[in-house]
């Protein structure tokens, strides 16, 4: 096969203890599934089902730590803002699933950043356009390793936390999720078929907060280790 213009390479992710990647192929995330940030977005905490949005999948940026991953200030925005998530990754496929078997199309887990262009987002929801602008674009999505089921199981609840500077930004559990892993895997799968590479962001609690260039952040998710970025003047 032979192309008109350059080809890249497919967005991967590290995978814990091992030399193969996980190949990236579409990034879903969930808004709003913990009950104390739909308060602060402005919204309520009613059991609504969960609704989703993407990101490109090359707007990812693997970081492993000890490495402190650089992530560029994004263009058009004076408020942007971190949301610390555990990301699910399918290793195989799925429709319609049904919540008591979701989990068996999952690979792995990892420690995700969904960054946020807050001003745009809040401005397109104002207007009822769609929120693109302030969620996918470049490095929009910062990720630790893949640590896969055969290594740390399944994950229903464990601290959540993010530090900016030093300081606790971000605190919670993953049991404090509105919709958990296999009802968000559940509903996505009505919508679209979950392929192999796919990634799920599944939301973030309380305490999302503005940074700018300089600012270095430190995301935990416990049994899935350290995402550490740092935040770079624009290009
Ligand atoms: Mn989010």
């Amino acid at each position: 096969m032979s192309y008109v213009i350059p080809v890249w390479n497919v967005p991967s992710v590290p995978v814990a203890g091992r030399n193969e990647r996980f190949p990236v192929r579409h990034v879903y995330c969930v808004g709003r599934n913990y009950a104390e940030h739909a308060k602060e977005m402005g919204g309520d905490a009613a059991k609504e089902p969960p609704f989703f949005f993407t990101k490109s999948a090359d707007a990812i940026v693997p970081v492993v730590a000890p490495e402190v991953g650089d992530v560029r200030y994004p263009p058009a925005t004076k408020n942007y803002q971190h949301e610390l998530e555990l990301v699910v990754a399918i290793g195989s496929a799925g429709t319609k699933l049904a919540p008591e078997n979701a989990r068996e199309v999952i690979y792995g887990y990892a420690v995700g950043l969904d960054m946020t262009r807050r001003d745009l987002q809040n401005a397109m929801r104002e207007i009822k356009r769609p929120w693109d602008i302030g969620k996918s674009f470049a490095e929009a999505a910062p990720i630790g390793p893949v640590h896969p089921v055969t290594q740390v199981g399944h994950l229903s609840r464990g601290r959540i936390a993010l530090d900016v500077n030093g300081q606790p930004r971000q605190r919670g559990d993953l049991a404090d999720m509105i919709w958990d892993v296999p009802h968000v895997l559940h509903f996505l799968s009505q919508y679209y078929e979950l392929l192999p590479g796919d990634l799920v962001f599944t939301g973030t609690p309380a305490g999302v907060s503005a940074v700018v260039p300089g600012d270095e952040l430190v995301g935990r998710i416990e049994g899935l280790g350290t995402l550490s970025i740092r935040i770079v003047p624009p290009r």
